[in-house]
This record gives structure tokens, sequence and C-alpha cells, in this order.
């Protein structure tokens, strides 16, 4: 039982005393523990409807405390039965996003100390660590020194900002003018492949640019952009007024993985002085394995370059790094100081607020330190060669099943495939793999999901979690084939 002096006094008006943060805090860690020790125990995918989790929810919030045990209590009652685990080593959907245990003490211990790291002065450990861990990254990511980083959120934030500064560079004074019922200059036009992510178009959304304002380039038959492609679109549009502005380039798009010829592509923007944005928000954490220079060769080349070690360095999300040679124009894009932010250093530091929309910024560079401290570089390193390993695995199971098909080259550890019996036509073809797809996730052992290549149905698995095993890729391979066998 709860000690009554447990329930917090509304006349008190302070916070949880310390002793019962402690009592509350080491059940709480205690129940972190328990549940990372047994991830594998949940089902991967919650079974649960829609609107289940909100109705055991009072609709009314609480006039009078309750007792803090209750609220850790319907953790278990409430919230987990909604729970997707991405923690889970069976998940292997999406582009993963697991929580390593270093990580999520560096979340409480930011959570903690509570700082807000929009000026040196406001938290000057918090950005002076940030510095560090951008050039730590820099260094284990084998980039130039030329780049100057920054933490955001994710790595939608992150190309945003770098469509911005492409944006600012032109010089046609979008930050005083604005673009709308603008005569004096042409519209502008952004470059990616039809692979590229969505956030592009979404920054192009956001900039004003509009979706008119994007050309999606052709790919290759193992969904690269083709460069002369490239060429041609920006030469036509060039003759029809609109002013390119921006190429985005993807080191493993989100479908496939596939890695567009950079070096090719930064040729074409460095005559046509267009910025060259990277995108390798999932794989460019593999920049760090010296057998992977290849892939990555291009990117001394990028005006800009975002990667997120919130999808594979085991940080939990969330947490993404602009890396740019060119931070002023950034700055230029989006400083604006107004009186109240002033301080005597301003002259001599770097404020982060000067580099993006955003003003308050929270203590993620503590989840980098300790990670990076933790495992060290060759402890990350040793995990990502062996999901790369299980990846390759799983590909050659594939390959060798009279019955499935590969559907798409494997550079890193995500295998696009399909089952194919030999006897369906494509729109059979999707309807089978559709309810595959469907059978396998209401299990509850193995969560993958779809995409759609040449307008075919695919299944995608991709191996990336801090947790997943070879046995859990062998199970995820067997669950497969018994559910294809049944519905085949
Ligand atoms: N870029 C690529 C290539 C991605 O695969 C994703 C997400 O999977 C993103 C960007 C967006 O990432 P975020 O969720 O960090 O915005």
């Amino acid at each position: 039982m709860e000690k009554s002096e447990d329930l917090y006094n509304v006349l008190s008006l302070g916070d949880m005393p310390p002793e019962e943060f402690r009592k509350y805090g080491y059940q709480l860690i205690d129940w972190i523990t328990e549940y990372l020790r047994n991830s594998e125990k949940h089902p991967v995918l919650s079974n649960i409807k829609p609107g289940d989790i909100k109705s055991k929810i009072q609709s009314n919030p609480p006039l009078k405390p309750e007792l803090f045990s209750e609220v850790l209590s319907d953790i278990d009652k409430i919230i987990m039965p909604g729970m997707t685990h991405w923690n889970h080593p069976n998940f292997m959907a999406y582009f993963n996003s697991t929580a390593s245990a270093p990580g999520i003490l560096a979340e409480l211990l930011s959570g903690a100390l509570n700082i807000n790291g929009m000026l040196w002065k406001s938290s000057p450990a918090s950005t002076e660590l940030e510095q560090a861990m951008i050039n730590w990254l820099r260094q284990i990511l084998n980039l130039p020194e030329i780049f100057w980083g920054i933490i955001y959120d994710t790595a939608s934030v992150s190309s945003m900002h770098a469509i911005a500064a492409a944006r600012e560079n032109v010089n046609i004074k979008t930050r005083e003018k604005g673009l709308a019922g603008r005569k004096d200059t042409p519209r502008l036009k952004l470059y990616c492949s039809e692979q590229a992510h969505s956030s592009i178009d979404k920054s192009a959304l956001t900039l004003g640019i509009g979706l008119e304002g994007i050309r999606k380039i052709p790919v290759d038959k193992d969904f690269k952009m083709i460069p002369g492609k490239l060429a041609e679109a920006i030469a036509e549009d060039k003759q029809n007024g609109w002013l390119p502005f921006c190429v985005v380039a993807t080191i493993g798009t989100t479908s496939t993985t596939s890695i567009d010829p950079v070096r090719e592509i930064a040729e074409i923007c460095e005559k046509e002085k267009i910025w060259l944005h990277v995108d390798s928000a999932h794989a460019g954490i593999t920049a760090m394995l010296p057998e992977m220079k290849n892939y990555f060769d291009g990117i001394k080349h990028a005006d800009s370059y975002v990667v997120n070690p919130h999808k594979w360095m085991f940080i939990p999300i969330d947490l993404s790094v602009l890396f740019t040679k060119h931070p002023d124009i950034l700055k230029r894009a989006f400083s604006l100081v107004t009186e109240y932010l002033k301080t005597n250093e301003d002259s001599t530091v770097e404020n982060y607020m000067d580099y993006g929309i955003q003003l308050g910024r929270r203590f993620r560079s503590l989840k980098l330190w300790f990670v990076i401290r933790y495992f060290g570089v060759e402890g990350i390193q040793n995990i990502l060669r062996e999901h790369l390993r299980l990846g390759k695995l799983f590909a050659r199971w594939i390959e060798e099943h009279t019955e499935f098909d590969k559907m798409a080259p494997t550079p890193f550890s995500t295998v696009c495939f399909r089952a194919n019996p030999g006897n369906l036509d494509e729109k059979k073809l999707d309807e089978l793999n559709e309810k595959l797809i469907n059978k396998i996730n209401e299990t509850g052992k193995l969560f993958i999901t779809h995409t759609k290549l040449n307008n075919k149905f695919v299944m995608r698995l991709v191996v990336s979690g801090i947790r997943t095993k070879e046995v859990h890729v062998k199970n995820a391979w067997d669950l497969i084939q018994k559910l294809y066998l049944e519905i085949k």
C-alpha cells in the first residue's frame, strides 16, 4: 500500500518531494529494466482497435491529486496494450529506431536538467557538448573537416532547413519579400529522384516552392537517379523560365535503400551552380564502416548532408544531424535576434537559435555522448556489421527460394521481396502479397511493412534494431514461409 503522505497536497505549492521522486524513480527504472529484458515477450504489433486506448483514459483531467503509484500502474493497464514495440527484436518494419539503454539514461538526464539551448548563455554545456558531438560524428562518419553541423529533431526538419538554405543561396531576397505574388523573380525548381522521401515534398510545401516546383527525376532498374535525366530536366526548366536551386540526392532511399550516384549528380550541380543536399537519414550511419566507403565518397561534394543517429545508431527518437559547408547561408536564412535574446557573448560564441526556426532546444547531444562513449565506435561498428550480414543472409534465403523474388538490390540490410508461386498475373500477385503481409503482422510475432516498386506490391524487411539477432531473422523467415504455404 502507498503511504497517504505520497498523495500530493494541493496547498503545498511545490514539486514532488525528493524522497518520493527517488522511490518512484527507482520503480520506473525497475519497470524499464524488465521491459527491455523482456521486450520480446510482448506482441510486436498491438492488435487493438482505433479508439481502444482513448476509451480507457478518463475524459476529464483530475482536479485532485492521484497517487503516483496509480499513474505508474496505468502504464501496464492502459498504455502497453496499445504499443507497437519499436524496441522489439522482431520489429523489422519502416526504418527502425531502437533505444539503447545508455540512450534512455541520457533522455532521463536531459529531462531532469531541462535546459533550453537556444543561446550559448542559456546553456553553455549544451551548446559546447553539441559542438563536440558534431565534431565526433563528423570524424566517425569520415566527413571532411569543412562540414559544420547542428542537431535537429528529425530528418524531415533537417532537410527542410537545408532546402531553406539552398533557397537563400540564390539571392532572390526571399527573406525580405517572400515568394508569393512576385514578378521580379522566376519560380524556383527543386530536383530529387522518384524514390526520394516524402519529407522533400513536405519541405517544398513548407517553403513556398509548392508541389509544382518539384521535379522528380526517373530512376534506373536499381532505383537510382539517372544523372543524364537530371541534366536534361534542368536544361528544359531553365529554358521554360524556372530557376533551378536545389538537388536532393539520397543514399539509402526509403523503399529500397538504393544509392543515387552522388558524384555524377554533384558534377551537374557544380556546373549549374545548384545546391546539392544529400539525404542519408537511415543508411548514413554505416559511413563509419571503412568497407562502405565507396557508397559515401560523393558526400564531400555536397553542400549539405543529413543523417539520423536516431534511426541506426541506437539513440532514442529524436536526433537528426544536418551537416553543411555553408553555416553562414543557413544563418542568413534564419537568424533574427530580438533585444531580449541579445547577450554579451554573441560575437564570440555560437547561438544555435540562429540556425533554424525553433528557439527552444532540448539537450539532445547528451544522447550522442552517452551512446558513443558506452559502446565505443568499434562497438557500434560491430553491431552495424552484424545487421548488414543478417540482411544479406535474409536476401540470400529469398534468392534461393523458388517461390519468392527479391525485388531490389540489397546494398545495406533492407530486403525488398515478394512471394511468387509462378502462376499468377500481377493483380493476383499483389493480392496474394498483401494478404500475406497482413497475416504476418496479425500474428504479433513479426512486423514488416510494404512499398510499391514499378507498381508492384512489395514487402520490406529491415534489420537494424539493436536487439535483433540471427535467431530473430531466421524465425521471421520461417514464419513468412509457413504463412505463405497456408494461403497460396
Ligand atoms: N529521409 C529518408 C531517406 C527516410 O527514409 C526518412 C524516414 O524513414 C526520412 C528522411 C524522414 O525521417 P524523419 O522521420 O527523421 O523525419
